[in-house]
Parts: structure tokens; C-alpha cells; sequence
């Protein structure tokens, strides 16, 4: 992901144009009237793949609804949409995990859609809850938050559930990227649901006891990290995986020979699944062309490039990914079902525990 904002493509924005030109477009407009090409939507987007190109192209095929796209990571849309305020040009807000989602809809960057053509496409647990006009933003892809573990020195039966990670028997063993990041801050948040207050800050404080150093780094980091024998246990989102299995660079066929992973969780509840998802802008100019995306984004042929472009899962249940060697090695699973959106509301509370056990 970049750090630093990055537009593109200029060419196609007028605003990125000299002013004549603007001005004889406006012209041109004026004297020939404006047409269904003519249509166009703002994307500010923190994915970015190389299936996108596709992806977009096939919409404005589709629809005639030109695209016009800012790239940039997930704090930086956040960070230029609360900047711009009721003069963003945003239309469609794209950000990755439920955490980061439910917070900018708390912070009233996005506005409801109430569609049913989304609300027949995603589950209910994949999309924000419909409090007044419908959901704010919904999920189009999932990836599930897996364990890692180093063979040699690890049994799978000690780190088959998440609950395993704080006890005892793994002391110095775990290593984890930051607590506050939002896929662990997401993962916490459903803990909690599950677990409920009390336990689910024992547990963090158990998972802090048992860490090998403190968290440092991103989810594969966490791996090579298991890999090296820096530690021997560690969470990651299973795209990284996928990703890594699907590498042909000698080191990384050497990092995946020597981890196993489990998806955790399958006698209980299911493993954690987070979603990369989209919304309307609160102060979308292009309201119907907006919807539209998003509707397209939930069709058969979208879900599979938006999903596979990160080796993750489409949202819509009855679409399958197929091809993907790394997807199909990893099988099928028990997917958590807790509405997700509640997760990401108990952020503000996992962070305060965070704080208190010293879970950096
Ligand atoms: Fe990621």
C-alpha cells in the first residue's frame, strides 16, 4: 500500500486540465448536450490490484459510467475525506477491514444505501447494520485472520482456537503485528462478542504474556517471523498466505516450508472473516451513478475479480472462486458469523483494554 496520496488518471479529470480546455469542454457540453458517456463517478479506493483495471473497465463498459479514481491507503482516503467535508468530490469510498468501516461511518463520512439488490446479494454479517435507510457500507470480499505456526517446534492441537494463544503452554511463543491495527483490533472486537468484557481482557492479557517480542511489523512479517524460529506462533490474514504460497521466490518457498497454518476456532464459533467493503460518500454528488457501482461490484463476474485480485473470498455466497491454487490448498472452512460491523464497534472498548494489559 502507499503512504503517499496518488491521483490517476489526470488525463481523465478535469480538474487536473488547463482551464481552456476545461472551458471547451464545457462548451462542447453546452453546444451538444451531455450524454450517458458523459456520466462519470468519483472512486476513492484503498485497494489496489491489478485486476482493477478490469474491474473498472468492465463497469464503464457496462454502464457508460466513466470512473474516475484517487488512490490512496486506507488512512489517507479517511484523511481526505475528513479534509474535504462537504466539498469532497467523493462518490464511492472503498476501505479495507469492518474496524476501519464502522469508524468512518461513525465519523459521517458515508450515508445509507438502501438497495435491494445489495441487500439480496451480501449476508447481513457482512454489511453494517440497517439503522435507518440501510446499511452504510457493505462487504465484497472476506479474508479469514488464521494462525500460523513453525512445524518444528509447535502441535497444530495447541493453536487450533484463538483462546490457545494466551495460554500458558505457548508462553514466549507469539508474536502478533500491533494490537491497535485494525484486523486485530477487529478480531478483538469479536472476542469480545463472544467471550464477553471480563474474559476477553484475561485473554489479551495472557496473549501479551505469552508474546516472544514485542509487536512489531505486518502480518507477514509474522510469518517470516515463525518461519526464522523468532517465534513460533502468529496471526495473519490468510491473503498474506495465499500470497506467500503462491510466490515463486526461493525465500519465500523457504519461509512456507517450514509453517503450518489452522484456521481457528472450527469446534466453536468458526474463524474470524473481516471484509474489504464499500460505500456512498456522505456528500456523493453522483448518488445513482454510486449505488450502481456498488450493485456491480456484488455481480457474479465483479465478486470474482474484486476477490481473487487479493486472494481473498467473494462476499456473495453462491459465487466460487476457482484457479486459485492457493485459495483451494487452504479448503474449506467454519466462517464466524457474528455480524461483523458489531465488531468493529467494540474498537473503542478492545482499545482501552489494549492499554491496560500493555498490549502495544
Ligand atoms: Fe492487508
Amino acid at each position: 500500500m502507499r503512504a503517499e496520496l496518488n491521483f490517476e488518471p489526470p488525463a481523465m479529470t478535469p480538474t487536473h486540465q488547463p482551464k481552456g480546455l476545461i472551458l471547451a469542454a464545457l462548451l462542447a457540453g453546452t453546444a451538444f448536450g451531455i450524454g450517458a458517456q458523459d456520466k462519470a463517478l468519483n472512486l476513492y479506493s484503498a485497494r489496489h490490484y491489478q485486476t482493477d483495471e478490469a474491474l473498472y473497465a468492465n463497469f464503464t463498459k457496462a454502464t457508460g459510467i466513466r470512473i474516475n479514481r484517487i488512490d490512496a491507503d486506507d488512512a489517507g482516503v479517511v484523511t481526505r475525506l475528513q479534509a474535504e467535508g462537504s466539498a469532497s468530490p467523493a462518490d464511492v469510498v472503498l476501505l479495507v477491514d469492518a474496524a476501519r468501516l464502522t469508524k468512518a461511518d461513525a465519523d459521517g463520512l458515508f450515508q445509507p444505501v438502501n438497495s435491494t439488490v445489495l441487500q439480496a446479494r451480501i449476508p447481513a454479517h457482512l454489511r453494517d447494520a440497517s439503522d435507518g435507510g440501510g446499511p452504510a457500507w457493505f462487504g465484497f470480499s472476506t479474508r479469514a485472520r488464521v494462525i500460523v505456526y513453525n512445524k518444528a517446534t509447535v502441535q497444530r492441537a495447541d493453536v487450533d482456537t484463538y483462546e490457545e494463544l494466551a495460554d500458558p503452554k505457548n508462553k514466549g511463543k507469539v508474536c502478533t503485528r500491533s494490537g491497535s491495527h485494525p484486523y486485530n483490533l477487529t478480531l478483538f472486537g469479536a472476542m469480545l462478542q463472544h467471550l464477553g468484557a471480563a474474559p476477553t481482557e484475561a485473554w489479551l492479557k495472557g496473549v501479551v504474556a505469552n508474546m516472544a517480542r514485542p509487536p512489531k511489523g505486518g502480518d507477514t512479517d509474522q510469518i517470516k517471523a515463525v518461519a526464522s524460529g523468532e517465534c513460533a506462533i502468529a496471526l495473519t490474514n490468510s491473503y498474506y498466505l495465499a500470497r506467500l504460497m503462491r510466490s515463486t521466490k526461493p525465500e519465500d518457498v523457504e519461509t512456507l516450508s517450514k509453517v503450518a497454518m489452522v484456521f481457528p476456532n472450527q469446534q466453536s464459533w468458526g474463524t474470524h472473516v473481516n471484509v474489504a467493503g464499500g460505500a456512498v460518500a456522505r456528500h456523493a454528488k453522483n448518488r445513482a451513478e454510486a449505488v450502481a457501482f456498488l450493485e456491480y461490484l456484488a455481480g457474479d463476474e465483479a465478486q470474482l475479480y474484486f476477490a481473487n485480485g487479493n486472494n481473498e473470498w467473494p462476499a456473495v455466497p453462491t459465487v466460487k472462486i476457482s484457479g486459485n491454487p492457493a485459495l483451494e490448498a487452504m479448503g474449506p472452512f467454519r466462517a464466524d458469523n457474528l455480524p461483523i460491523a458489531q465488531a468493529g464497534r467494540n474498537q473503542a472498548q478492545v482499545q482501552q483494554m489494549l492499554d491496560r494489559v500493555g498490549y502495544k
